[in-house]
């Protein structure tokens, strides 16, 4: 159909062209000379026009149809006042160059602005002559608007589905190729569902066709309403629709997405004389980890929704499944530890346990203090070392609150070991970015930390990528910390972020070189020559060089002899308890 269209625009096209090849033999004097040429004009279905000193000199009859307009008012007009504002610019470029005299025949679209309000579509071919010795513009313009719309409306058949005006399966496979090669262009994950109404044929079958087309509508309609404008919606065949999330920032979002659309789903829908309840199965495939091309993910995505559907049957609910089962338990374990953490933090406090590292100086062999770690005894999940919950904290925000319950907790072992007379040792405690950053966090510290007479007692230890983010307001706080008398040091240093530019911006007394230096420290020269460069930089800029992760005497001497100020690792200790803590400040040293 579209083709016919173009066709008969290309034949209206060529007869315009032949009427301007005869007006171009007409002869100089417009008006009086050819009768024949003004009978033919209004016969033309076609607008035809002169134009001259920015006025209409000659128009036919079909420009007032086209436009709405009398020939007087349209000869009295500014004719560029007509035009679609983002018109304008071709136009008055054509008119410049013609007023110059330049020979210019132009074929474009244009759109003017009916008396009635309304934009036409127009396609105007035209040419330069001459007319009264002086350069005008001659032209055709055909009104294109009926094909135009057909044309949209036809566009829009083909990737619509009419019953519920969501995309087609045909639509929504092109977009999610799509999205893929953007995904796959700026490394992120995407994610594809398939959601299949349960029991749809028995509604059917109790209600009919009509009420079935209905209730899918609604339930379309609902859907899309329910997403955001980036997700794309479309509706598969029957009964299923499928939905693209093409920008996964993390990937457990999905799962609330998933959990929005069933309740969605679940709500009543209002019949004549009854309300229905439906629910669905839903299969989800994450890229790239489901399948690397559209077919796959789809074709995934149903096979996971079968497994739902089989659940769902048997459980008569709404269900939803990931189609790697690996990916989908971690997915629900994370949202899991999220509401556990939560209610930890609010309730049972005692469950976050603080341990520490000695950290050991390295020529000595006398322990200089400890780092703290901390540990979640958790009922469900037994004792999480911290990598596994302290970037779920750092997501979800907790980490403020976890990390001012960790800070009160080691000032208060500071306290108590004071009291027992062991306080010539630092304990190092690790400051997430967020926590940092937080408005109170300078207040806080102050505040929990007033009763403690050596501020350098404490050393807070951040990473190296907290520097980069902020840089102003990172040394701000930084500064601040440092006039309260608190140490600080750069953790994880050489881990991929560094720019030693930034060093120099910030005040910090220790330099906390990264344990993945120490796996092949012993066989590789070059790791052995990064360490001893970052160990001289740390001294030629005023500050200690710690090394954490040594695990064997090998390693220990290395550094003893490559003069690194102190140690961390297993080889001297792994993280203590609190209770253990005391056997080692009373004899504080080690064998290096
Ligand atoms: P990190 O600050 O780099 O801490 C050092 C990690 O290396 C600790 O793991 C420690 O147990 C481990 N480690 C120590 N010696 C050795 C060794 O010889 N070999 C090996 N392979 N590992 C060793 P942990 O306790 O699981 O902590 C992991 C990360 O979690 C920490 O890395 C830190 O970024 C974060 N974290 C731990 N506790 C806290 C805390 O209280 N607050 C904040 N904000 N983050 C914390
Ligand atoms: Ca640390
Ligand atoms: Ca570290």
């Amino acid at each position: 159909m579209t083709e016919k269209i173009t066709q008969k625009i290309e034949n209206v096209i060529q007869s315009i062209d032949e009427i301007l090849e005869k007006i171009k033999n007409c002869s100089e004097d417009f008006n009086s000379n050819s009768e024949i040429f003004s009978t033919l004009a209004d016969l033309s279905p076609a607008g035809i026009y002169l134009y001259q000193d920015r006025k209409f000199v000659y128009i036919n009859k079909a420009t007032e149809r086209i436009s709405g307009y009398s020939i007087d008012e349209l000869k009295k007009m500014e004719p560029m006042n007509l035009l679609h504002p983002d018109d304008y610019k071709t136009v008055e470029k054509i008119i410049e160059r013609r007023e110059r005299g330049e020979k210019l025949e132009a074929h474009h679209y244009l759109r003017i602005k009916h008396k009635n309000g309304e934009y036409r579509d127009l396609y105007v071919v035209s040419n330069t002559v001459t007319y009264k010795g002086r350069p005008a513009g001659i032209g055709i313009a055909l009104d294109i608007t009926e094909q135009k719309d057909l044309q949209k409306k036809l566009a829009y058949l083909s990737s619509h589905d009419e019953l519920t005006g969501l995309y087609n399966r045909n639509f929504l496979l092109e977009e999610l190729k799509e999205l893929i090669k953007l995904a796959r262009s700026n490394h992120y994950s995407l994610a594809f569902l398939h959601i299949d109404i349960n029991k749809f044929k028995e509604i059917i079958n109790l209600y009919g066709h009509a009420t079935g087309d209905y209730i899918l509508k609604i339930t379309g309609q609902q859907l899309k309403k329910l997403l955001k404008e980036d997700d794309v919606i479309g509706r598969l065949s029957g009964d299923e629709f499928g939905v693209i999330i093409p920008k996964l920032e993390k990937i457990e979002a999905v799962s609330k997405i998933t959990e929005k659309i069933i309740s969605s789903i679940e709500k009543p829908i209002t019949l004549k004389d009854k309300e229905i309840s439906l629910t669905a199965s839903i299969g989800i495939t994450i890229y790239p980890y489901d399948g690397k091309t559209a077919e796959d993910l789809i074709k995934n995505a149903e096979i996971a929704m079968n497994h739902a559907k089989n659940i769902s049957n048997k459980e008569n609910k709404s269900k939803y499944m990931f189609f790697s089962y690996k990916l989908g338990k971690q997915i629900e374990e994370k949202i899991k530890l999220k509401e556990l953490l939560k209610t930890a933090l609010e309730k049972n406090k005692d469950e976050f346990i603080l341990y520490y590292q000695p950290i050991v100086n390295l020529q000595t062999g006398k322990l200089k203090g400890f780092e703290a770690l901390v540990r979640w005894e958790n009922k469900k999940f037994g004792t999480l070392p911290s990598e596994k919950f302290i970037q779920i904290a750092e997501e979800t925000g907790e980490i403020i609150n976890l990390g001012k319950l960790i800070i009160e907790k080691a000032i208060n072992h500071i306290q108590i070991w004071k009291e027992k007379g062991f306080d010539d040792f630092k304990i190092t405690i690790n400051i997430s970015s967020e926590q940092l950053k937080s408005e109170d966090f300078i207040k806080f510290i102050e505040e929990t930390t007033k009763n403690l007479p050596q501020k350098d007692r404490v050393t807070l230890e951040i990473t190296e990528s907290i520097l980069i983010q902020n840089v102003e307001k990172t040394r701000k706080i930084l500064n601040k910390l440092k006039d309260l008398g608190f140490s600080i040091a750069i953790d994880d240093f050489g881990t991929g972020y560094s720019s030693l530019n930034y060093l120099k911006e910030f005040p910090f007394d220790f330099l906390k070189i990264d344990k993945s230096f120490l796996s092949d420290i012993l066989n590789n020269k070059k790791t052995k020559a990064i360490v001893l460069s970052i160990i001289e930089l740390s001294h030629n800029l005023q500050s200690k060089a710690v090394i954490e992760g040594i695990e064997t005497e090998e390693q220990a001497k290395l550094l003893k002899d490559l003069n690194c100020d102190y140690g961390q690792g297993y080889y001297f200790s792994k993280p203590l308890l609190f209770n253990k803590v005391e056997n080692l400040l009373k004899n504080p040293y080690f064998q290096i």
